[in-house]
């Protein structure tokens, strides 16, 4: 199993905080700006799970979770993990982004060590001894 995180956020900021998180964890981190290149980037690069911002530039990140999802060019997207990150959990994010195919979601402002539990409950970290073989 690889190791490939890919975050699709369009704010430079958070997308920074979570490269440090990951990459300190052994992670890669592949990042998108906008909803359409992270798409593009399911579809087309390595990736074993993404994290996913709602409020993207373009199409919002409900319309990302679709999209891939029903991908026609790679099915294994039907069930690559999806994280979504969202803002504002209280507003009823939280459960359409589970509706539109996110596995689970976590709020804003990112905590780090939630984030790495998040993440390692999908895809091991490559610094964990307990991983290595
Ligand atoms: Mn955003």
């Amino acid at each position: 199993m690889g190791s490939n995180v890919l975050y699709i956020e369009d704010n430079p900021d958070n997308m920074m905080l979570v490269k440090r998180a990951l990459e300190s964890r052994g992670y890669k981190l592949l990042q998108a700006m906008d909803g359409l290149t992270g798409v593009n980037m399911a579809e087309t690069e390595e990736v074993d799970l993404i994290l996913l911002d709602i409020n993207l530039p373009d199409i919002d990140g409900y319309e990302v979770a679709r999209r891939i999802r029903s991908s026609e060019k790679k099915s294994s997207l039907t069930y690559l993990p999806i994280i979504a990150v969202t803002a504002n959990a209280l507003k009823g994010d939280a459960e359409k982004a589970v509706a539109a195919g996110c596995d689970v979601y976590m709020s804003k402002p990112i905590n780090i060590r939630e984030l790495w539990a998040r993440v390692e409950a999908f895809v091991p970290s490559p610094l964990n001894p307990s991983q290595k073989a």
